[in-house]
């Protein structure tokens, strides 16, 4: 397949792969990232099997190396993320296995360092300034909603006890079909106003976790950003959205070694992550038929998959032999939808 015919059918969905670095104490590990090109190109192959060593290519929109800051990564995300202010609706979606930085290029590792944002602090934060900077001509409303899908059930991660609540629920007065069905929805004003409401939601996720054991790995979570800009002088009013999806790893589970609770888990990521698969690769291949159904994720996030919508993908890789057999099945996922 020619890289430019790819593009021409993707129109709306951009894939980008993002290897992480080796972690303290990782360093004597031997690599299979061979060759990362400047136009997306990556080679990866497997130097412990001597003899078989099979290159694989692989050709993104772009790839992030090793060493690429979370400054660099938000910069190519921003036109994306800038346009939800002029009405379109937008997916980021994070994919690869458990330990391949998901959180760390969502989230980012932790959140009192500002440098060490990912993508929805600084998305977020974003969206604030360019909304003060355009005030005197339009305002903007926005709202926030932040759930997890595990096992095919939407839990909100942002509902307080009530005595706390200090958000008052975003005016949903004219539904736009926009939102994420059954949990709350909060206004906020300010970039500290979503880090208080996001601490909150990674409180409630890791409430799950500790019951669960490493249930963050095993659900989807997705950070939803409603936007609605009412222009004062003509009156019209637009509206956009921004999903931020941290999705559960993708690796496979042995089914002979899983079983009960695993095993149901294992199903339903499995399910979930293909059905996602099938959807993106049916909107690039413009089929009349959209196979939202198949799965929770993707009934959630049908009305910013497809149509006007746009959607980015963080193909995420460790960099390690001992991961080659992962970084091949996530590769492939990514050639499908790409
Ligand atoms: P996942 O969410 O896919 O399971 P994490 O985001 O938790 O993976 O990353 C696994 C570990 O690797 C964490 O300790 C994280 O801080 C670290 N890490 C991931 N990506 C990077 C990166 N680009 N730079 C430095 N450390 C990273
Ligand atoms: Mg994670």
């Amino acid at each position: 397949r020619l890289y430019n015919e790819v593009q021409d059918l993707k129109g709306n969905i951009r894939v980008y792969c993002r290897i992480r670095p080796f972690l303290p104490g990782q360093s004597k590990k031997q690599t299979a990232i061979e060759y990362i090109g400047e136009n997306g190109e990556l080679v990866v192959s497997n130097p412990s099997k001597h003899g078989k060593d099979t290159h694989r290519l692989f050709k993104f929109n772009k790839v992030f190396s090793l060493a690429a800051t979370q400054e660099e990564v938000f910069l190519d995300t921003q036109p994306l993320i800038r346009s939800v202010l002029d009405g379109y609706n937008v997916c980021i979606f994070a994919y690869g296995q458990t330990g391949s930085g998901k959180t760390y290029t969502m989230s980012g590792p932790n959140l009192s360092s500002k440098e060490d944002w990912g993508v929805n602090y600084r998305a977020l934060n974003d969206l604030f300034q360019i909304s003060q900077s355009r005030r005197s001509t339009i305002v903007y409303d926005v709202g926030v909603q932040m759930v997890e899908i595990y096992n095919e059930q939407v839990r909100d991660l942002l509902v307080v006890d009530s005595s706390q609540r200090r958000y008052p629920l975003f005016d949903t007065t004219q539904p736009n079909g926009l939102a994420v069905p059954e949990a709350s929805m909060h206004s906020v004003n300010s970039t500290a106003d979503v880090l208080e409401l996001m601490s909150i939601g990674l409180m409630n996720r890791a409430v799950g976790a500790t019951a669960l054991n490493e249930r963050s790995s095993r659900s989807h979570s997705i950070l939803t950003v409603h936007v609605r800009g009412k222009d004062l002088k003509t009156k019209a009013v637009l509206r956009g959205s921004l999903h931020l999806v941290d999705l559960a790893g993708s690796e496979r589970v042995d089914r002979s070694e899983a079983t009960g609770d695993r095993l149901k888990e294992a199903q339903h990521i499995n399910k979930s992550l293909s059905a996602l698969g099938d959807v993106i690769f049916a909107l690039a291949q413009k089929n009349a038929h959209i196979p939202y159904r198949n799965s929770k994720l993707t009934q959630v996030l049908q009305s910013s998959l497809g149509g006007q919508a746009k959607t980015l993908m963080f193909v995420q890789l460790n960099p390690d032999v001992d991961s080659y057999a992962e970084t091949v099945s996530t590769l492939k996922f990514a050639e499908r939808v790409s």
